[in-house]
């Protein structure tokens, strides 16, 4: 990762300055959920299978990357840094050569008027918005981090967001069965596939994302909308993601408990919840996984 972001700070710091916060939401969140327009060709296209095995689905897509032009120029460094780093291109070869999948995906990063990340199955596609980007930087400056240290964090909690996503993009192409909350199950997704196909890196990203929410879950009440809301609160969503990564190695993650931050009732149950997700995920995306 390029620490060359000088630019990108001195915009931040800018626009720190000059504006309010335009956090509509301190979480994440995706438009309501529409019944696709073409379910009937979409659940045909979930059920093919190849000739040679079938077990396994047949391969109809990929993850595509899409540009989009900046329209508001206050996002256009970072937007220059992430194509520059090719950070989606990354994503995307990853997922194509992991994942067999029914139709394309469109992977997205734009600047998109609100604090947000979403899976859209009308555009199929995800898209991490500038504003979420910019609301973790701000999130990890406003509890004492160096601009180094926050800029590198908040690229680790998007790639925690981003695999959120995935996790529901992945939920409605693939047809997989969710028996209970959605929004959870995609963090689970995040979880499985940061801590257990992504090594340190992906240890970084479930962490960071637990540190946001635990600040994030700092800065006020819950109202009513966020008690009504989908998402579990952030409060919850720190216990799960630190159980996640406890549970993936009691042993190299025991200060979670010695220090207080996992709860030992909790941590007792967490080895066998993160390898219920494990076991969940990997028989959920056997049929399509390449080999
Ligand atoms: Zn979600």
């Amino acid at each position: 990762m390029s620490r060359n972001f000088s630019n990108l700070l001195f915009v931040l710091a800018i626009l720190i300055f000059i504006t309010a916060c335009v956090c509509r939401s301190d979480r994440n969140s995706e438009p309501p959920p529409q019944p696709p327009a073409n379910s009937q060709t979409k659940a045909n296209q979930a059920t093919k299978t190849t000739p040679e095995n079938p077990d396994k689905k047949k391969d109809e897509g990929d993850f595509i990357v899409e540009h989009l032009e900046v329209a508001n120029q206050r996002y256009a460094e970072i937007d220059r840094q992430v194509k520059d780093e090719k950070l989606l291109e990354k994503a995307a070869d990853k997922l194509n050569r992991a994942l067999i999948m029914p139709k394309d995906l469109y992977l997205r990063t734009k600047d998109c008027n609100d604090v947000n990340a979403y899976y859209n199955s009308d555009e199929e596609s995800v898209t991490v918005c500038y504003e979420l980007m910019e609301h973790f930087f701000k999130t990890f400056k406003s509890a004492g981090d160096s601009d180094d240290k926050a800029y590198d964090k908040m690229f680790a909690a998007v790639q925690f967001v981003f695999l959120h996503e995935i996790g529901h993009a992945l939920i409605d192409y693939y047809k997989l069965p969710i028996t209970a909350n959605e929004e959870d199950a995609a963090d689970r997704c995040s979880a499985y596939i940061n801590l257990e196909e992504l090594g340190d890196e992906g240890v970084k990203a479930v962490l960071a994302a637990a540190d946001a929410f635990a600040i994030e879950s700092k800065q006020g009440t819950h109202t009513d909308r966020q008690l009504a809301d989908e998402h579990l609160l952030q409060e919850q969503r720190f216990y799960n993601s630190l159980c996640m990564t406890y549970g993936s190695n009691p042993d190299k993650y025991s200060s979670f408990v010695t220090e207080g931050y996992l709860p030992k009732d909790r941590a007792v149950r967490c080895p066998g919840e993160y390898q219920r997700t494990v076991d969940s995920w990997k028989n959920l995306l056997e049929p399509w996984r390449k080999d």
